[in-house]
């Protein structure tokens, strides 16, 4: 494509709140054959809300909440919400620790506390109720944390975050073009199945630890597939800058922001589609 058409398709994009660096980028867009999802605050609206509480409610939430006070994770903010919801009284918790796509430990009144998936229940000990309630809830899409103290699980927490209203709309026009898609996402793989189930995602890849999610993209470009990648958050960064072309949210974190060379304004999928049209308008023209 001439400049000139290249300027008039990144302003066009922009128009439509899909910002696009440079030319480069609108044209490696025409070459993507498959597409790569985060799952939480890219799919989903990224604001769960806690569903169900496993355990004894007073205690499980005070335990948990005390601990997430210092985190930054939305299923923290959802955990502190329904703690204020429930008027629950929070102690400070001591050598708080974030156990990064996995959860969160510290000193609960003396006693190592902790929140998060079961990749921290090695040497944990957990009822069999606990562990089928566990299962119950992850079969109906919503993803379950632990909450323990000493050494033994007392509780669960189940919290269900929705998909955006518009992502099955454009993962079906994705579809429709030949793309391949697919969730990547450190989350359990049934509360991703399920989600993704919903909005018509043709590939599930769960329980993906944060700095794997860049070897996860490799992979797919050492088969040959021409990769974009779709994101939001700070362990998103290194699949951004991966992925052959990498699409932030624009209500990311500014280093998801930095290393994408697509920014969509309106966080919302159908960015994408307005993304592939503009670059196959901008170089099919010219062959
Ligand atoms: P995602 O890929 O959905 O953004 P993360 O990699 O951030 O997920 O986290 C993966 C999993 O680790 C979560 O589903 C949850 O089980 C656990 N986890 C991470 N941070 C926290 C936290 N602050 N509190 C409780 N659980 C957490
Ligand atoms: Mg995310």
């Amino acid at each position: 494509a001439t400049p000139t058409a290249l300027m008039v398709g990144t302003a066009r994009s922009a128009k439509m709140g899909v910002l696009i660096k440079n030319g480069e980028v609108l044209q490696e867009v025409n070459n993507i054959n498959t597409v790569v999802f985060d799952k939480t605050g890219t799919i989903t609206v990224g604001k769960p809300r806690v569903t169900d509480i496993v355990g004894n409610p007073q205690q499980v939430l005070a335990i948990s909440a005390s601990l997430e006070d210092a985190s930054e994770h939305p299923l923290a903010s959802a955990i502190m919400q329904k703690a204020k919801d429930e008027q629950v009284s929070l102690v400070k918790s001591q050598e708080f620790e974030a156990l990064e796509g996995k959860g969160v430990r510290a000193k609960y009144r003396g006693e190592i506390a902790f929140v998060g998936s079961d990749r921290l229940l090695a040497d944990i000990n957990i009822s069999r109720e606990m562990k089928v309630r566990a299962n119950e809830l992850q079969n109906e899409a919503k993803t379950v944390v632990y909450v323990g103290i000493d050494k033994e699980v007392i509780g669960l927490i189940a919290l269900q975050d929705v998909p955006k209203s518009s992502s099955k709309k454009a993962i079906t026009e994705l579809k429709k073009r030949g793309l391949q898609t697919v969730m990547l996402t450190g989350d359990n793989k049934k509360v991703a199945q399920a989600i993704a189930d919903e909005v018509g995602i043709n590939k599930v890849i769960a329980g993906v630890m944060p700095n794997e999610k860049a070897k996860e993209i490799k992979k797919l470009q050492d088969k040959g597939k021409k990769v974009a990648f779709v994101g939001d958050g700070i362990n998103d960064a290194p699949a951004l800058s991966t992925a052959d072309v990498g699409i932030a949210m624009g209500s990311g974190t500014d280093i998801a922001i930095d290393s994408g060379g697509i920014v969509l304004v309106q966080n919302d999928l159908l960015g994408v589609v307005r993304a592939l049209s503009i670059s196959k308008k901008t170089f099919d023209r010219i062959k």
